[in-house]
């Protein structure tokens, strides 16, 4: 029900923004308005002192070694930025190579993972000579090995990805690490130790260490505990099988970030306090010799909270007993998550950010298809009105990264601001972009 005493918690907001007296919102020095008027709306505003400040958390937390998990959102100033703030980078896809290598990152700082990589993808891997592979299944190790006998492609050391059977309890779609996923050698079935046992014997490549990603949107560290007692016990098997030392296990991404006002995910440092005992405690309990660097692959927790999406408002369409649908000029294509997960987020108006918000609506967005809802009872001013700039905050990652051009909506432009100054990094796609491909 509306409250009139409801005000936009701007705690949601990256590290540079801010509030005037008056309500105008700001971020990295520039008024939110004002970037709309020049870049046009939808619009992606990433806050870099923000991001700047998130990686370098991780690379303090975390001395063993922080690999940005690119897909969360990926441009070329992104993986610079993270490249040159200490972090190495992750991809899943060969496109994502590609771009990743088009920024000038050294393939040295690039790790490749994914569950049905082609010949084609690894063979790329193994040319430019990435840092490690991380191997998902036999066939995987079966091409591997193929393409060292056939084109003498030496293969990287090769991280081999667990899963561990734990519950990360998060989303069913974003849940991996439970022993029905199609990621990773089960530890369940001993697939995992004989994966490690056939890296070892065949000398095709090396044994990196282990790997296992439990899932994402995390806020519980239970977790992250039961998968390292896990890997723990797998570095035991894998000593008395082997007798090989394991040198990195890389714990995956998964933190939590806060979209809206309730969710109260750990601190990056609380949780790596928590996650190096843990894994102390579970090398200790298993009395081995291995002493692994524990690795992490942030994607969500970096790039998610240093990002808002502007809108305008172009209808306001009230229901009589039912709701008020507000429709900006974007919705499901550049945020499907409200639509594949159900993900909920917070709306503000950022020309009046501490006006009371004493209305409910609904914010829709301008496709063809009913579930093109961005944000359900979301709370507004009901002062609201068309051509009023909507933003929602927390949009860093997984939205421009899973934007599509359904309805030949073209994409966002994105840009990125610090210290009075906004950069262009991505620009928004003409119609003309999306009839390229078309050669009828
Ligand atoms: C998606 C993914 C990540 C990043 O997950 P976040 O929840 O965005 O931190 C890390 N590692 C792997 C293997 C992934 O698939």
């Amino acid at each position: 029900m509306p409250d009139a005493g409801d005000i936009f918690d701007a705690t949601l907001l990256s590290r540079s923004a801010r509030v005037d007296a008056v309500g105008r919102c700001s971020i990295g020095g520039i008024d939110l308005e004002a970037l709309a008027e020049e870049y046009g709306t939808p619009l992606f505003v990433y806050d870099e002192d923000d991001l700047r400040s998130r990686c370098r958390e991780y690379v303090t937390a975390f001395p063993g070694g922080v690999h940005y998990a690119s897909k969360a959102f990926l441009c070329r100033a992104m993986v610079r930025l993270v490249v040159e703030e200490g972090l190495d980078v992750d991809v899943a896809t060969g496109g994502e190579l590609h771009l990743v290598r088009s920024a000038g990152v050294p393939a040295e700082r690039i790790v490749v993972h994914g569950n049905n990589k082609s010949d084609d993808e690894l063979r790329v891997a193994v040319r430019v000579g990435v840092k490690h592979i991380v191997l998902d299944s036999f066939d995987e190790l079966d091409r591997i090995e193929r393409l060292e006998r056939a084109e003498g492609l030496a293969p990287p050391a090769l991280l081999v990805r667990v899963n561990p059977g734990v519950e990360a309890h998060t989303h069913e779609y974003l849940a991996t690490g439970a022993e029905d996923s199609k990621f990773g050698f089960s530890m369940a079935d001993g697939s995992a130790l004989a994966a490690v046992e056939r890296v070892v014997a065949t000398g095709v490549a090396r044994l990196g260490g282990l790997h296992c990603h439990i899932g994402s949107q995390i806020f519980r560290s239970d977790g992250f505990d039961a998968a390292l007692e896990r890997l723990g016990q797998l570095v035991a098997r894998i000593e008395s099988a082997t007798g090989v030392l394991v040198d990195e296990l890389d714990l995956g991404g998964g933190l939590g970030v806060r979209y809206t006002s309730t969710d109260d995910p750990p601190a990056v440092a609380a949780h790596a306090a928590r996650v190096h005992e843990s894994l102390a405690g579970a090398l200790g309990a298993q009395g081995v010799r291995s002493r692994p660097r524990l690795t992490t692959e942030p994607g969500r927790s970096i790039a998610a909270p240093a990002a808002l999406t502007l809108y305008r408002v172009g209808t306001i369409k009230p229901i009589e007993g039912v709701r008020t649908y507000v429709s900006v000029d974007g919705g499901i294509s550049d945020n499907p998550r409200p639509a594949l997960y159900g993900a909920q987020y917070e709306a503000f108006v950022p020309t009046r950010a501490t006006a009371p918000r004493d209305q409910v609506v609904t914010i829709a967005g301008k496709h063809c298809e009913q579930g093109d809802l961005l944000v359900r009872d979301a709370r507004l001013p009901s002062d609201l009105v068309v051509g009023d700039l909507v933003a929602t905050p927390c949009t860093g990652a997984y939205g421009y990264a899973m934007a599509s051009n359904y309805n030949r909506v073209p994409r966002p432009a994105v840009v990125f601001v610090r210290e009075g100054v906004a950069r262009l990094v991505i620009r928004r796609e003409t119609d003309e972009d999306m009839a390229r491909l078309d050669l009828g």
